[in-house]
C-alpha cells in the first residue's frame, strides 16, 4: 500500500513525486510505457527558468532527483482507477498489476492529435509521423510538410529545416496568429521553410513508381505535393481514457478538478484549464502533491 501513487511521468507526475517522497510519503510513479511524455521529444527546451537543454536530460535529472529521495517507480500505463467507500484507490495497469494507494494524483498529459484524412493512419511510420524530433534524422536533405499552425507545429518546422532540404507549413487560417512571436519569426527567417496558408490536405498516398517512397499529399485545392514525409502537429488530446463518465472532463478530455472524489487530485496537460507548458505542469505538480500530502496526513488521523 503506498500514500501516494503518481500517474505520469512528464513534469507534472516527476514534480509530485519530489515533493511527495521528499515530505516521506511512500510514493510510486507508474510512469506510462516510456519515461517523460511529450516533454522527452521536446529537443531544445528554452523556456524552462534556468535550464536550456533537451526535454529527455531535464527529465531524467528529475527522475533521479524524485528517486534518490525514495519515490519507485514503474514502466505501465493505467487502464482503470477505483475506490472503495473509504476512498482507498486501486490502479489497474496494463502490466497485469493492481497498485494500492490512499491518494492518487493523475499526471498522464496529452497526445498528439491524430489527422483524420484517408491514407494519415494507414502510412503512420511510413512517411506520415507525429514526432519530429523522434523521426526528423531520416528526411535529411530531403522536402517535408508539416501540418498546423501552432507552436507545436512551428517549433517541428525549424527543427525539421536544420536536417531537410525543404519544409512546406500547410495551415488551413491565412497567418501563423497562434504561435508566439519569438518562434514566428525564427521561422519567417529560414530560407527552407515556405508556409502554404489557407490549405488543408484531404488525402495522402504513395506515389507510383517512386524507388524513395515519396508521399502525395492532396490539398483542398486539389493540389498534389509531392514529399518525402509529412509531420503532423494539429494540437493534442488528454490521456484520460482510463477514467470512467463519472469524472467530468471537458471537450477534449481534460478533468475538471471540481469532480473529483477525496484522493483523487490532477495535475498538468489533462487538468482542465490549464496552459500547457512545462512551466505550468511544473506548478501544478507542486500544487497537487501539496494538496495530497496534506489530505493523507489528515486521513491518518
Ligand atoms: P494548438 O496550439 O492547439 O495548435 C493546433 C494547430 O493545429 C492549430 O493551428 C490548428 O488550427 C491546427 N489544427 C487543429 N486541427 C486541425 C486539423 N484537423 N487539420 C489541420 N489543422 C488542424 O496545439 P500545439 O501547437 O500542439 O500547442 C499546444 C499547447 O502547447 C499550446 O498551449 C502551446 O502554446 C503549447 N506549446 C508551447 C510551446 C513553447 O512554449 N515553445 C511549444 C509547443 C507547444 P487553427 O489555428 O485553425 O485552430
Amino acid at each position: 500500500m503506498y500514500d501516494i501513487i503518481i500517474l505520469g511521468s512528464g513534469p507534472a507526475g516527476l514534480t509530485a513525486a519530489i515533493y511527495c517522497a521528499r515530505a516521506n510519503k511512500k510514493t510510486l510513479i507508474i510512469a506510462g510505457d516510456t519515461l517523460g511524455g511529450q516533454t522527452a521529444e521536446i529537443a531544445n527546451l528554452e523556456n524552462f527558468p534556468g535550464y536550456m537543454g533537451s526535454g529527455m536530460d531535464w527529465i531524467q535529472s528529475t527522475l533521479k532527483q524524485a528517486t534518490g529521495f525514495g519515490a519507485e517507480i514503474v514502466y505501465a500505463s493505467a487502464t482503470d482507477i477505483k475506490w472503495d467507500n473509504d476512498f482507498n484507490y486501486t490502479i489497474i495497469c496494463d502490466n497485469g498489476k493492481t497498485y494500492n494507494a490512499s491518494a492518487v494524483i493523475m499526471g498522464t498529459g496529452a497526445r498528439a492529435r491524430r489527422l483524420e484524412i484517408q491514407g494519415a493512419k494507414e502510412l503512420l511510420g511510413q512517411g506520415v509521423s507525429y514526432c519530429a524530433t523522434c523521426d526528423g534524422f531520416f528526411y535529411s536533405g530531403k522536402k517535408v510538410l508539416v501540418i498546423g499552425g501552432g507552436n507545436s507545429a512551428l517549433n517541428d518546422a525549424l527543427y525539421l529545416a536544420d536536417l531537410a532540404k525543404e519544409v512546406q507549413i500547410i495551415y488551413r487560417k491565412s497567418s501563423f496568429t497562434r504561435a508566439e512571436a519569438i518562434i514566428r519569426d525564427r521561422v519567417a527567417a529560414r530560407k527552407n521553410i515556405t508556409p502554404v496558408f489557407n490549405t488543408e490536405l484531404t488525402a495522402i498516398r504513395k506515389k507510383e513508381d517512386s524507388e524513395t517512397g515519396e508521399l502525395v499529399a492532396v490539398t483542398t485545392t486539389g493540389d498534389e505535393i509531392v514529399c518525402d514525409g509529412i509531420f503532423v502537429a494539429i494540437g493534442h488530446e488528454a490521456n484520460t481514457d482510463y477514467l470512467d463518465e463519472s469524472i467530468k472532463r471537458d471537450d477534449v478530455g481534460r478533468i475538471e478538478s471540481s469532480s473529483l472524489p477525496n484522493g483523487l487530485f490532477v495535475a498538468g496537460d489533462e487538468k482542465s484549464g490549464i496552459k500547457m507548458q512545462v512551466a505550468t505542469a511544473v506548478g501544478s505538480g507542486c500544487s497537487a502533491a501539496m494538496d495530497a500530502i496534506s489530505y493523507v496526513n489528515t486521513k491518518g488521523n
